[in-house]
């Protein structure tokens, strides 16, 4: 198969001519076509035709929640699919990225860990995932501004660093998407070997799922915290933060009766007392069969309350599209689960 455009980087299409980069940039990315211009050597285009493609993958199916949220099964030419979810947030919209077919991570609280890992996505399949989900908002509402990322959905982005890593150099080339390094966030369960490649990488947001400050307990819901304990991952991603001035995110689940003592607003306050970090409080989106509870409001903002006692920076994040099964991998199982039931 050939080679797509669509994983080209602003330096892979100057060396294909400096001069002539940022137009083919505006035609693949904006337009995704190749067609003649004035401006464009016609043999360069017929060479690009000849030896690379253009194909986007397919939406397959969408779900519209009542809260403005959409939520898209994206289609692979190996019929392999994975959601990408429309959230609208403040001014503009984001959309919540897949980077792998699965998630080889396990994590307790998720459907998509419990599918294990199919395979990586491409560079051009990420970016080929944000173009159909934002040409088809873009069809729906002509003025929408391209969606801000977060690589929040199916895989762990770390896990697959170095097309993740090509796939932000493509989001962020001024003459194609032209997403600033401000508008993507990168959520990680904390996989170190990633990690320790991030300062390669176009300097992001970046978002920790943390969901315990004890390492026994975010290793029950977090089994790679086994591998690679908070101990190991917290000072590359502190250190990381001070070097690039940028806040980390800590994502904390708020889970019934586990993680919102006064025990552990304490242990909180010990490790990030001073830190440029900001907490993510997210009360847990139950599933048909987890094992979890969410909190009810009272316990949600006492903790919320705690926290901020302490100095730190807080907010809770209000979930969105609980009715169409939004948090990363449940579309998934409940198509996987309806197709079982129909076949018996
Ligand atoms: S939460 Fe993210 S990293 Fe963990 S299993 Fe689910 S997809 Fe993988």
């Amino acid at each position: 198969m050939k080679q797509s455009l669509h994983e080209c980087t602003l330096a892979d299409l100057e060396s294909f001519s400096p001069k002539q980069a940022p137009l083919l940039s505006h035609m693949i990315f904006r337009e995704n076509a190749l067609n003649e211009h004035p401006n464009l050597s016609s043999k360069l285009v017929q060479k690009l035709k000849e030896d690379f493609q253009l194909t986007l993958p397919e939406i397959s199916q969408v779900h519209e929640s009542s809260d403005g949220t959409y939520k898209f099964m994206v289609r692979f030419s190996d019929q392999l699919e994975v959601e990408a979810v429309l959230i609208p947030f403040h001014r503009r919209y984001t959309i919540c990225l897949s980077t792998q077919v699965g998630c080889a991570m396990n994590c307790q609280f998720c459907y998509t860990g419990l599918q294990g890992l199919k395979r990586n996505l491409t560079a051009a399949e990420v970016v080929g995932q944000y173009l159909v989900v934002s040409n088809w908002w873009k069809d729906k509402n002509t003025e929408a501004l391209m969606p801000n990322i977060v690589f929040m959905g199916q895989g762990e982005p770390l896990h697959n660093a170095e097309a993740v890593k090509r796939a932000i150099e493509v989001f962020t080339n001024p003459h194609g998407i032209n997403l600033g390094q401000r508008q993507i966030t990168l959520s990680t369960a904390g996989y170190l070997p990633g990690i320790k490649k991030l300062t390669d990488f176009v300097p992001i947001n970046i978002a920790l799922s943390l969901h315990s400050p004890f390492e026994d307990q975010r290793t029950e819901l977090i089994p790679i915290n086994k591998s690679y304990p908070l101990s190991e991952i917290l000072p590359p991603l502190l250190e990381l933060g001070k070097k690039k001035k940028k806040f980390l995110t800590l994502e904390y689940l708020l889970i019934k009766d586990f993680n919102m003592s006064d025990l552990h607003v304490e242990r909180l306050s010990e490790l990030f007392s001073g830190e440029r970090v900001f907490f993510n409080l997210i009360p847990f989106n139950p599933f048909p069969e987890a094992r979890f509870e969410r909190p009810d409001p009272v316990e949600i903002d006492l903790f919320k309350e705690k926290l901020v006692s302490k100095n730190l920076r807080v907010m809770v994040r209000t979930t969105k599209g609980d009715d169409i099964l939004a948090a990363c991998g449940q579309l998934h199982l409940e198509k996987l689960r309806r197709t079982k039931n129909a076949n018996g």
